[in-house]
């Protein structure tokens, strides 16, 4: 089974409006225009701006955050309708500092996943384990726990759902997990998608490495055969770096 694999750039809290524009220029210049899909997800105040930086370029505009109601008295948060007004194609949920730091339950990230998908958005759903969780062996059961919170019965295009495996003590540590590490990860994580839907459903879906990937380990960790792209932080700050691994991806 080919699948595209999608390398995205995750800005978090980071960049001015000036440095996003000119970060986002120097991606879309570099991505290549198949072979790897490429996105970028700056804050929401830079959306409009980015949006307008990677116009008419391969490269993917996303969110890193978002809430499930459609509108209303929610001050503060932005809606998927309002996203996808600004072109907004792909949205992040339990990425791990919303679970640990932002303190979002199980069940906020579960509606917000389905709110990102039922709203036509791709989905970029991470899990991932904490370092006292991998050392009391529970890595693959947190895992299993953070996709029960996505239901099957809403989710039909394999397409439109990634699974990003973020080890919660790689990221933003300079600690990648190994090769070995990730690829053992991932493959459960595919048998868990083929539980909960089916083999076929589970071979088209993409499931991306998080946690200190960066141009050096880029190419060992996506040489793995179930792993097929990336979630990247620090090292998509820079176009240089971030483009040395959509190219790693290719
Ligand atoms: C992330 O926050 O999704 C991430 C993977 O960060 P870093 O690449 O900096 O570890």
């Amino acid at each position: 089974m080919t699948r595209v694999p999608f390398v995205a750039g995750n800005w978090k809290m980071n960049t001015s409006k000036s440095a996003a524009i000119e970060l986002a220029r120097g991606v879309a210049a570099g991505a290549p225009a198949s072979s790897v899909q490429v996105g970028v997800a700056p804050p929401f105040v830079y959306l409009d701006a980015v949006g307008q930086a990677i116009g008419g370029s391969s490269v993917l505009l996303g969110a890193q955050d978002c809430y499930f109601e459609k509108n209303g008295a929610f001050t503060g948060e932005i809606s998927v309708e309002m996203l996808k007004d600004l072109g907004v194609k792909f949205c992040l949920t339990g990425h791990s500092e919303r679970r640990h730091v932002l303190k979002e339950s199980g069940e906020l990230v579960g509606r917000k996943a389905a709110a990102v998908y039922g709203g036509g958005l791709t989905l970029i759903h991470c899990v991932g384990e904490k370092l006292e969780e991998r050392d009391a062996n529970q890595t693959l059961a947190v895992c299993q726990k953070q996709l029960d919170e996505l239901s099957p019965s809403t989710m039909h295009d394999p397409d439109r759902l990634v699974i990003a495996y973020e080890p919660v003590w790689a990221i933003g540590t300079g600690r990648n997990a190994t090769d070995a590490q990730a690829q053992e990860v991932h493959a459960f994580i595919r048998g868990a998608i083929a539980r909960k839907w089916n083999k076929d459903f589970a071979d088209r879906v993409r499931i991306q490495y998080g946690g200190s990937m960066k141009p050096e380990n880029a190419a060992g960790l996506l040489a793995r055969p179930d792993v097929d792209g990336g979630l990247i932080g620090g090292a998509a700050l820079k176009a240089d770096s971030f483009l040395a691994i959509v190219m790693a991806a290719r």
